[in-house]
């Protein structure tokens, strides 16, 4: 078992309580790694430190800023295997994901910003007539706090870090308390790329750390992923002196099949795109309601049901198991508030299409795993969509089918939700899909295809999903100048 430290000022440092935090690996349900119980008077050496790394690192020549971006991504694929292994450990996400997929994101993703330093500080030219000469520059915030949640610890460290660092400023994250071992060890891995304070990555609960971190006068600019209660936390805090807030909170995404889409495709997908695999429908994106136009309904619940039964597809199992393709709840929390929901939804007038089962009810013959945090992909059908388990985010392998006869209908109940994040659109008629573009309120829609995500596209949400996305254009701020001539 090993015990993780901060990153503060270049170096790993104790923190100042005595206190760590358990981290438990939820395949088993045991404890495998201890990381600091961070407080206020961390979070304000953190700031400290940041804040006198800034005035050198604003001003490094963005060439250089760029080399120490890419460098990171050096680092990022040499450690891929172990940083992969930490995140699978860390919450659950199996290894095969988090080694092919997720670390060849990231190192991508450092490098994009990397190659965005040397452009993304472009101000422009502006006319204002003969008698003067206006431009704007782009400047750096300051010093921004990273506020990461459980779900992806490394890919939000990194799309935050990485943009921030990129525009100039300097950076804290702080990972979420109940998966921080492997954003720990990337700061330890990271610590000498960059130059002392430039990044420092601190490890504590919300109460503790989160709150002065994000209201501590210096810190400029707030990057949360998380969820609304968090943001409302934030924004309470910040009201006093307001900040900017970058917001990227939850969903409940409508996923909308017609009669004309080409079922095979759209089943496909929404068997993995609503019931996410590989880190068991734990991602903001996940697309867990399910419309269908009343034709096809039952062709869809059939084709999906057949799909979700291949154990190749959802092969439950220990996470470091490469032949693992779905993984745990990430959290004992969360695997009560996702069974919660399977138990509510039949309550509601749901009727359980497939799944349902959990916990150690899933391997009988296996004490090593009967710990673990297991649901079962599963999936309801409903009339309707006001029903709680239609409305509220899940955050778990949970989806509902419900029926709908026009496409006017099908955009009334896709918007009926308080969030806005994503939707998914199955059709073989173009004029409909770009109608269906137009008109759905989501930051992401995507056509026959499903959560094409990238750095090339911006990535945000609407309503209640939150504002703002983590890219270079918003860690940098335009300044306006005036020279009378
Ligand atoms: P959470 O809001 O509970 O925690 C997120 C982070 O906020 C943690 O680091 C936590 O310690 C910190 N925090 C908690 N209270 C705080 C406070 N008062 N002040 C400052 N920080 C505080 O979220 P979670 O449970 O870790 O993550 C799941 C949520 O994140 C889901 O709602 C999911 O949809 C959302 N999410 C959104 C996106 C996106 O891009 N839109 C991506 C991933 C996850």
């Amino acid at each position: 078992m090993k015990d993780y430290q901060n990153l503060i000022g270049g170096c790993l440092q104790p923190h100042a309580s005595d206190e760590f935090l358990d981290s438990i690996d939820p395949s088993t349900g045991l404890v495998w790694a201890r990381v600091p119980k961070s407080t206020e008077e961390d979070a304000n050496k953190a700031v400290d430190a940041a804040k006198r790394a800034f005035a050198g690192w604003k001003t490094a020549l963005p060439a250089e800023r760029a080399a120490r971006l890419r460098q990171a991504a050096s680092i990022i694929s040499a450690n891929g295997a172990e940083l992969a292994a930490l995140e699978t450990k860390g919450n659950g996400w199996v290894i095969r994901e988090t080694t092919y997929g997720m670390i060849p994101v990231l190192v991508k993703l450092w490098e994009d910003a990397a190659s965005e330093a040397t452009v993304g500080g472009r101000g422009q030219t502006v006319p204002t007539g003969p008698s003067s000469f206006s431009y704007t520059l782009r400047e750096p915030y300051g010093v921004i706090a990273g506020i990461a949640p459980w779900n992806a610890p490394l890919f939000t460290f990194s799309i935050k870090a990485a943009y921030a660092l990129a525009a100039g400023n300097t950076v804290i994250i702080k990972p979420s308390e109940m998966a921080a071992a492997s954003s720990l060890r990337l700061a330890e891995l990271l610590a000498d790329a960059f130059p002392p304070g430039v990044l420092n990555v601190i490890c504590g609960t919300g109460p503790d750390i989160g709150t002065a971190l994000v209201s501590h006068p210096d810190v400029a600019k707030v990057s949360l992923t998380g969820s609304g209660g968090t943001a409302s936390a934030i924004a309470q805090a910040t009201a006093g002196k307001p900040k900017p807030l970058i917001l990227e909170l939850g969903g409940k995404s409508a996923n909308i099949v017609f009669e004309d889409a080409d079922l095979d495709r759209a089943t496909e997908s929404m068997a993995t795109a609503s019931i996410f695999t590989g880190n068991a429908g734990q991602i903001c994106v996940g697309g867990s309601r399910i419309l269908v136009q009343r034709k096809v309904f039952d062709d869809v619940a059939d084709r999906l049901r057949k799909r979700m039964q291949d154990l190749a597809l959802h092969r439950l199992g220990h996470t470091l198991d490469p032949r693992t393709t779905m993984g745990p709840i990430a959290t004992k929390a969360q695997f009560d508030k996702v069974r919660s929901y399977i138990d509510l939804a039949p309550t509601e007038g749901a009727t359980l299409l497939f799944g349902g089962r959990s916990g150690a009810e899933l391997f009988p013959g296996s004490p090593d795993l009967s710990g673990g945090y297991w649901v079962e992909p599963t999936l309801f059908a409903a009339d309707s969509n006001r029903l709680r388990v239609c409305q509220e985010e899940i955050f778990g392998p949970v989806a509902v089918m419900i029926p709908f006869d026009t496409e006017e209908e099908a955009v009334r109940l896709a918007n009926d939700t308080e969030f806005g994040l994503a939707a998914g659109v199955w059709t073989s008629c173009l004029s409909r899909a770009h109608r269906m573009t137009a008109l759905l309120e989501a930051g992401n829609v995507w056509v026959n295809t499903y959560a094409r995500v990238g750095s090339d596209l911006p990535f945000g949400g609407v309503k209640n999903s939150g504002f703002g996305t983590d890219s270079i254009g918003e860690y940098s701020r335009e300044k306006s100048c005036v020279i009378e001539l």
